[in-house]
């Protein structure tokens, strides 16, 4: 903290640097130079950097496109996710969670846990501020990052570290398939997407079996709407839990211990004794484990929470590949 004071004390009898902020700050309508980072995006990551920032008394600042904390959870999740990981494996650094909580709390559960998290650290991010551009000015040795208001207003920031914490899973990527323009049913992301309830009677095509369209295809089967999976690709579907405990956890203690290939070994192993064949329902198993295919792509396989019996028992319908979208009555 004291050479941050010391940096600004500089600053603020430093005539070339007041003279730029002058230049740089007339251009934008206002200026705020920050004595720590400026952190990009209010999830959890950005909330555990500010967090962790503050305990080692570096002050930062948080812009927030949305007007909440974690707005993936709290705006563009279903009404039933749980965490898909246990607990332990999701808690923010410096304060775990409630010991009430259950070992996969809901979504209300893991906002309620960020907010407390929030206001334990007292960091206060601002909301409504979209950042536009963050460029490094190799003369002054700082960042000028650029954010738009929501009635259009600019801000610059000029800090000396940026943190880009956006997430890997806050934009919705829609696919382009032929005839969508035509198609009279609705369409919507799973971003959109908030219960089954809505949808019940009626069928309900859902393109893509990763996490999010597997439990959505369970859901929408609990409210008794009649859905069926797309399927492109190979999968891998895991148990949520396997030998009493999670799959995940498993695989984190297995892999203290024995390489990534003999710990993919063991859980495809235990999926088929407990799952059977997935491909035997239309969901075959990609060539590489699923520790390894993470590893190399990122591609998380799917923690079964109930979808597959679905399958099984033919409540959802198991489609290979979708080329086009046709108009439809139901
Ligand atoms: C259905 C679902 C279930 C999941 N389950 C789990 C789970 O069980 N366990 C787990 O660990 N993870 C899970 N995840 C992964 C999820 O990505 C993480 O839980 C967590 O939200 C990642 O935190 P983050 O802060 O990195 O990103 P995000 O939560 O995506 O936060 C990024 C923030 O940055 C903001 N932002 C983006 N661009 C800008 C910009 N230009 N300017 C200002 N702000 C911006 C966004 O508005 C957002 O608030 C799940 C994800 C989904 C979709």
């Amino acid at each position: 903290m004291d050479y941050l004071s010391e940096i600004e004390g500089k600053q603020a009898h430093d005539p070339m640097f007041l003279e730029k902020m002058k230049e740089s700050s007339s251009s934008s309508s206002s200026c705020l130079c920050v004595p720590g980072p400026v952190i990009v995006g209010a999830g959890p990551s950005g909330l555990a950097t500010a967090a962790c920032l503050k305990e080692k008394g570096v002050p930062s600042v948080i812009l927030e496109r949305s007007n909440c904390m974690a707005s993936l959870w709290q705006l563009k999740t279903y009404d039933r996710l749980r965490l898909h990981l246990p607990k332990q494996f999701c808690e923010l650094p410096l304060m775990g969670f409630p010991t009430g909580f259950p070992t996969y709390p809901s979504k209300q559960q893991f906002v309620d846990y960020l907010e407390a998290y929030a206001r334990k650290f007292d960091i206060k991010p601002r909301f409504n501020e979209t950042v536009s551009q963050a460029e490094y000015d190799p003369t002054l040795g700082f960042w000028r990052v650029t954010s738009v208001g929501v009635k259009g207003k600019e801000m610059e920031y000029v800090c000396r570290w940026l943190v880009v914490a956006t997430g890997e899973n806050a934009e919705a990527m829609m696919p382009e398939m032929e005839g969508m323009g035509e198609f009279s049913g609705d369409i919507r992301h799973t971003s959109l997407y908030k219960s089954g309830e809505e949808f019940r009677g009626k069928r309900v095509l859902v393109v893509g079996c990763g996490n999010s369209g597997m439990e959505v295809c369970l859901d929408l089967c609990n409210h008794n709407a009649r859905p069926s999976l797309v399927v492109r690709d190979t999968v891998h579907v895991l148990p949520q839990e396997m030998l009493g405990t999670s799959t995940f956890g498993l695989s984190m203690w297995l892999l203290k211990w024995f390489p990534l290939r003999l710990v993919d070994r063991f859980l495809l192993i235990v999926s088929w004794l407990m799952l059977g064949d997935t491909s035997r329902f239309g969901l075959a198993r990609p060539h590489l484990g699923p520790l390894q295919l993470k590893n190399l792509s990122g591609k998380t396989p799917v923690l079964d929470v109930g979808t597959l019996a679905k399958i099984k028992s033919g409540d959802i319908k198991n489609c290979c590949c979708c080329r086009y979208v046709r108009a439809s009555r139901a």
